[in-house]
């Protein structure tokens, strides 16, 4: 039997029943609604949002969360494929749902009231109410603990100012979850779509992610009710937590993007006949393919056994440091080799390479840089905080 070129350690085989028809429901949905019309999306810089009820349908939004809140229960593993499969079409439609589904609906689940739960969490589910998370401001993303945004108690409200920068969903979103600095520390707010002084400004002129909606957030004297700050949680550790659950989700849906850069370049490669032979013939595209395979299947290994441990309740977040740097950087090496192997080709958005590499400009970045993770991972080796 020959092995498959995507998965040739056969990691498949180590899923459940249940977690292989989660992948194979997200593969057919990226394969019949996501393929077709992707790069022309990317090319218009265009957020498929017709796609959204779908998605819904799916039960892709909070798809781990308890079934009353609107979610599916789902464990870590198949929330890890749901990002992969999506990313495999593109990183703004895995960006969208994990925006929504580990920034936002994460947050009301974890450090919102009963009352807020079921106030917000099922019309999420739904696809009915969009969320956004306003953490980066335009000073420094790197450094979340030097926020300017601020809310101070006024009666029974809170008068948020300041200004977020680089928010996926931003100008689509019908809430906000905005972490701000109070005398009490960083707290969460859930600012509404038309409280007075809350402005969303769409960012242009993206040369990556351009399928997804990137704004900057400000907030002038915005008057916040007190039923809308997240009671539960107080500090940094508020935001964390959420990137935690949104990083781990991000580091499988590099892997998809991988994959389908390596399936084009086998495809294009077999065909594209120079010097009398394709191009797959010569032993430096050989290498070139060779190595892709096996970085992914590395990747994949990392991805899982993250998964089996955080349903297991031991992820630590240095494991996703790790990994997230690790998938982000095995991806975007391989988008932009598969670029190479395509040759002129591969400079357009009639071939996946190009957009997968832009794109993934934005997924090494966001969510904690590249050089971000590295230091979390030497700071646990060393015990010395170098940033
Ligand atoms: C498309 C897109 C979507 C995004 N979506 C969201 C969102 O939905 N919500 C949200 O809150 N944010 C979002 N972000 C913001 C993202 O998380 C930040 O861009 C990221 O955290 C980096 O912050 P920065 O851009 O301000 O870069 P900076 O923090 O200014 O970093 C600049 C450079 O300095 C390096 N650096 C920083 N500190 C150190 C150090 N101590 N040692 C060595 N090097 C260092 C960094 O690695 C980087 O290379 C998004 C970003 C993009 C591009």
């Amino acid at each position: 039997m020959p092995l498959n070129p995507l998965d040739l350690y056969d990691v498949r085989s180590l899923l459940s029943e249940e977690e292989r028809a989660v992948q194979d429901t997200v593969a057919r949905f990226t394969d019949e609604r996501v393929l077709p019309i992707i790069g022309d999306c990317f090319d218009q810089a265009r957020f498929p949002k017709e796609l959204v009820p779908e998605i819904a349908e799916l039960g892709l939004l909070g798809s781990s969360l308890p079934e009353q809140y609107g979610g599916h229960g789902l464990n870590a593993v198949s929330y890890g494929l749901i990002c992969q499969e999506l990313e495999r079409g593109d990183s703004g439609i895995r960006s969208f749902v994990s925006v929504q589904s580990s920034l936002c609906m994460y947050p009301i689940y974890a450090y919102g009231s009963e009352e807020q739960r079921m106030r917000w969490l099922p019309g999420m589910a739904r696809g009915e109410i969009i969320g956004c998370f306003g953490l980066t401001e335009p000073h420094g993303g790197s450094d979340p603990a030097n926020m300017k945004t601020n809310a101070k108690r006024d009666g029974d409200d809170w008068i948020l100012n300041g200004a977020k920068m680089w928010i996926t969903n931003g100008n689509l979103a019908d809430i906000a979850i905005v972490w701000a600095q109070t005398d009490d520390g960083i707290q969460g707010f859930v600012v509404e779509k038309g409280m007075k002084g809350f402005t969303a400004q769409e960012v242009h002129k993206k040369m990556s992610l351009r399928a997804s909606v990137t704004s900057a957030l400000f907030f002038d004297a915005v008057r916040v009710p007190e039923a809308n700050r997240l009671p539960n949680v107080k500090g940094l550790k508020g935001p964390l937590g959420c990137l935690t659950q949104a990083r781990y989700g991000i580091t499988w849906g590099p892997i998809g993007a991988a994959q389908a850069c390596l399936d084009e370049a086998l495809k294009y490669g077999a065909e594209r006949i120079l010097f009398g032979r394709p191009i797959t013939s010569n032993q430096a595209v050989q290498l070139k393919l060779a190595d892709m395979a096996r970085r992914i299947t590395m990747a994949q290994l990392l991805s899982l056994q993250l998964g089996r441990l955080k349903d297991a309740g031991a992820m630590q977040p240095t494991h996703v440091s790790l990994a997230k740097w690790n998938n982000c950087r095995m991806a975007i090496d391989i988008a932009r080799e598969t670029r190479d192997v395509l040759g002129g080709a591969g400079i357009t958005t009639e071939h996946c390479a190009i957009r997968h590499a832009l794109n993934l400009e934005s997924v090494i970045t966001y969510e904690g840089t590249e050089t971000v993770h590295q230091l979390v991972v030497g700071r646990e080796l060393t015990g010395i905080n170098a940033f």
